[in-house]
This record gives structure tokens, C-alpha cells and sequence, in this order.
């Protein structure tokens, strides 16, 4: 039995959120002040900012949040598309369409080839980065279903970075993944109060909050440094939640010297079959375009994801704010690169622009899609990663990379149009190179691309 985690104290999180009701313009504009060092704030400090509804000091957070992911990433955006293996699980959350008594869903669990099939549907589009996904039921994906679909698609296809979301596991199985050569262990807690947590999670595995929030102790335990949580947004306050994964960020610095590397901030979708009819605790468009803000300058450092559970111009506009990396040209359902089923999703997307769509979106507003695996298979991560990101250095990297996997995409991929507006992203890009011998380095690299050489790197 895992004990009861003593992190998240949920009494210090409602004395924050009850002292940062009161503040004034001058306050906020200290914090904003000591936020653009890029060197994040105090929990005191982000519950103050939860609670800014006054449009102007919105714009100031929003300015601020855009400084600092230009500063820290630069103009990448990087990409992704998620793969779910199974929709069958044990658990029953109210909120999920793969619930366990969802009569209504067409089960199904992919065989290694089915896997790899859509694995290469996936290349197909132009990806190079896939998530693995799915329910969990440990009779079908366990962490076998998980090593032996890595090495599979590692073997059959050009996909360079496999992530996986999956159910708490044991520190042997963390070492597993580890050794099948994982990118980003993801989990998210769903939510970091208690109580919400035990409503929402009534029976299965996944009815243990604490065995759920150690699951990323165990998996730096296993060898895992490179790690991404999230709070699913609209189960509870959605102020309580950004403290409580804060605070959840803070023990991993504290314990490990590092904290996540990724924060995803999935919204509460409607789901088929699911109990869940209303949201609980609604959170707006404007709410989340503060909360994607906070986070940004909370933890400067750790990247931020959002997928296509928001609608397409939205996500466009939160690239602005703080957004690293997004998915796109998602299916969420086991076989849904092949064919789509309805019964079988796990919640509705929103978005449902092809990557093409996507990645020309991405271009007019200035930004470079990248499908960038470097710092991975160069093993900055974890600590690494930290160093190079704290010294101001991955923006130097996140740049030329972004742009050498770019123009890869553009020759194998795309259209003329888009290779058109690819080129002109690319040249401005490489203006902005400061350093002038790394400029240098990444155009010889793009000629060796263009005479056919693929995956270079720095
Ligand atoms: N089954 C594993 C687990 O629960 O950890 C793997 C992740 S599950 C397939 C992916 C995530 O989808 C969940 O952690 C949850 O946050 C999110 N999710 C579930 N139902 C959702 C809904 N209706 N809308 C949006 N996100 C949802
Ligand atoms: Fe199963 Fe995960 Fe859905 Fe819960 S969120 S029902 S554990 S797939």
C-alpha cells in the first residue's frame, strides 16, 4: 500500500487562493515585473494572478507570458499526434468515454501490427513524434503491450520520439519503458483535490489518489527523468488546480533536483457514455487563456502542451501566450488513423484541422513547425535539460533543429503552397539566428537536406 502523500497541502493552497483575492494594480505589476527574469514566481504570487479579471493587467500578463516563451523557446512550435492502443479499462471515471460500464463503446485493443499500422499512418501525415495511449486494464496493456509496441514502431518507421500516457505503473515497469528507449512519461492527476478526485474515480486502480501521484516519484525511481503532468480542467476550481500541480512541480525539485518537463492543460470534453453530463466547475475561454498564461511564467522552463481538445482559432491564439507543443491531426480512437468510428473515442475532439492545415497556420502567425526529437536522443534531459534551459542555451538549439525537421517535412510532405510559405518561415527563421557559426553550421545542414540527407541534428 502507498502511503498518503503529505505535497499537496490542500489547506495552504485555500489560504493562498483566500489571501490573493485582495491585491492591487501596483502588486500585480511587481509580479509581472519579477516574472519577465524568467526566474517564475511564488505560489503567494500565482494566486494573486489566478484572480486578475481586469482586461488591461490581462494584456500586461499575456505580454509578459509572450516575452518569456520567445525568450526561452523561440518561435518553435513543436508537433505531435497521439496513438491509442486500446479503449478497453477496469476504471470508471465519470468523465471518460472509455469507462469501464460505457455500454455504448466499441471496444477494441490493437495488435503489435494493427500498432504499427497506424504508427506508419501517422509518419504518413509527416509526423515524427507519436504519444501512445490508452485505458487501463493490466490484462491487455500492460507494460509489455507498451515495450513491445516501442520497439516495433522504432523498428518499422521513421517515428524518432515515442512518449507515453499511461495508467501509475511499478518502479520495475518505469525501468522497462526506460529501456525501450521512452521520450516523456506522462500522467496527469486529473485533479488535486481529494475529495473531487474520490467522486470522480469511484472504483478500479485508479480510485487510489496517492498510488496516481506517486506514479511519477516511481518512474524517476525507474530512470525516467523526462516527465509531463496535467490537471484535466473543469472537474474542480480551476485555481486550486493550477496550486495543486504547482505544488506537485515543486516537490519534484525539491526531490529530484528537476522538475517536469512537459504541463498539459486538457479541458473536460463531452464523452459518450459518460455519467458527466454538465462540466463542474466551467472554465472558460478567458479563465484558460489566464491559467495557459500563469503557467508560462510560474515555471518558465517546462514546456507546455495542448491538443485538440480546444477549437482550432483558439489554439492559435494560446500559441501566443505560453503553448510549446501541440498535437494535431488527432484521432482518439484505437484504429483511428485507418478508420474512424464514433463509438469509439475516447471524448470528442475540436479541432480537426489535418497537420498540413495546422502547420500552415502556424507559419502565418509567425511561428516554425518543428518535429524536432534532438535534445532526447542527445540526452539533454531531465537535469541536462535544465542547465542548458536555465542558461538561456536550448533556445540556441530549439531554432536551427526546428528548422532543419521544417524543411524536411516541406521536400517529403508538403504541397506547394505550403512548401512556399515553409521556405520564407525558414529564411526569416535563420535571420534571427544570433549566433553567427551556428547560422552558418545550420545552412550547410539545410543543403545537406536538400541533397537528401534526413535526420541532422544538433
Ligand atoms: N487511462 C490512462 C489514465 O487514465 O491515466 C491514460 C490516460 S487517458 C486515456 C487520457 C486522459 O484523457 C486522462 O488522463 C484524462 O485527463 C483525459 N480525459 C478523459 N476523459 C476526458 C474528457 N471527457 N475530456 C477531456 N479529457 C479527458
Ligand atoms: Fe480509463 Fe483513463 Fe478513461 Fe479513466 S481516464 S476511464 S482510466 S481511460
Amino acid at each position: 500500500m502507498v502511503e498518503k502523500v503529505d505535497f499537496i497541502k490542500e489547506d495552504l493552497i485555500f489560504s493562498l487562493l483566500e489571501k490573493g483575492k485582495i491585491t492591487d494594480r501596483n502588486e500585480i505589476r511587481e509580479i509581472l515585473a519579477k516574472a519577465r527574469e524568467c526566474k517564475g514566481i511564488s505560489l503567494g504570487e500565482v494566486a494573486k494572478l489566478l484572480y486578475l479579471e481586469d482586461e488591461e493587467l490581462l494584456e500586461e500578463l499575456y505580454d509578459v507570458a509572450k516575452y518569456i516563451k520567445n525568450k526561452i523557446y523561440g518561435k518553435r512550435v513543436v508537433l505531435f499526434a497521439p496513438l491509442y492502443t486500446s479503449n478497453e479499462c477496469t476504471n470508471n471515471c465519470l468523465y471518460c468515454g472509455f469507462r469501464h460500464d460505457n455500454k455504448e463503446l466499441h471496444r477494441k485493443t490493437l495488435s503489435l501490427e494493427e500498432i504499427v499500422e497506424e504508427a506508419k499512418a501517422i509518419e504518413r501525415q509527416g509526423h515524427k513524434r507519436l504519444l501512445l495511449i490508452c485505458g487501463e486494464d493490466p490484462r491487455k496493456t500492460n507494460v509489455k503491450h507498451f515495450t513491445d509496441a516501442m520497439e516495433a514502431i522504432y523498428k518499422s518507421t521513421d517515428i524518432r520520439r515515442i512518449n507515453v500516457e499511461a495508467a501509475p505503473m511499478t518502479v520495475e515497469d518505469y525501468r522497462e519503458l526506460k529501456k525501450a528507449g521512452i521520450g516523456t512519461y506522462v500522467i496527469f492527476q486529473e485533479t488535486y483535490h481529494r475529495e473531487t478526485y474520490r467522486i470522480m474515480h469511484p472504483v478500479g486502480k485508479k480510485a487510489n489518489y496517492d498510488w496516481r501521484i506517486t506514479a511519477i516519484d516511481r518512474a524517476f525511481e525507474g530512470g525516467i527523468d523526462d516527465v509531463g503532468v496535467g490537471a484535466l480542467f473543469g472537474l474542480y476550481d480551476y485555481r486550486f488546480e493550477v496550486l495543486g500541480l504547482l505544488m506537485h512541480c515543486m516537490h519534484f525539485e525539491e526531490k529530484y533536483g528537476v522538475g517536469p518537463h512537459t504541463i498539459s492543460v486538457p479541458r473536460l470534453r463531452p464523452a459518450l457514455g459518460a455519467p458527466l453530463k454538465e462540466i463542474p466547475y466551467k472554465v472558460t475561454d478567458k479563465d484558460f487563456k489566464k491559467i495557459v498564461a500563469i503557467f508560462r511564467i510560474a515555471v518558465p522552463y517546462t514546456g507546455i502542451i495542448l491538443s485538440t481538445r480546444e477549437r482550432a482559432e483558439f489554439r492559435d491564439e494560446l500559441l501566443s501566450v505560453g503553448v510549446s507543443q501541440i498535437s494535431a491531426g488527432s484521432k482518439t480512437n484505437p484504429g483511428g488513423y485507418q478508420e474512424d468510428d464514433d463509438h469509439a473515442d475516447q471524448f470528442e475532439i475540436s479541432d480537426n484541422r489535418s497537420l498540413p492545415k495546422v502547420m500552415e497556420t502556424i507559419c502565418q502567425q509567425g511561428y516554425i513547425p518543428s518535429f524536432c526529437t534532438a535534445c532526447y536522443r542527445r540526452c539533454r534531459t531531465g537535469e541536462h535539460f535544465m542547465e542548458y534551459a536555465k542558461a538561456g542555451d536550448i533556445h540556441e538549439f530549439c531554432q536551427p533543429n526546428a528548422i532543419l525537421t521544417f524543411k524536411e517535412n516541406l521536400m517529403d510532405y508538403a504541397d506547394e503552397p505550403l512548401r512556399k510559405m515553409g521556405e520564407e518561415v525558414i529564411l526569416k527563421a535563420l535571420e534571427e539566428i544570433e549566433d553567427e557559426k551556428m547560422k552558418t553550421l545550420t545552412i550547410a545542414k539545410l543543403e545537406e537536406i536538400e541533397k537528401g540527407k534526413r535526420d541532422i541534428y544538433f
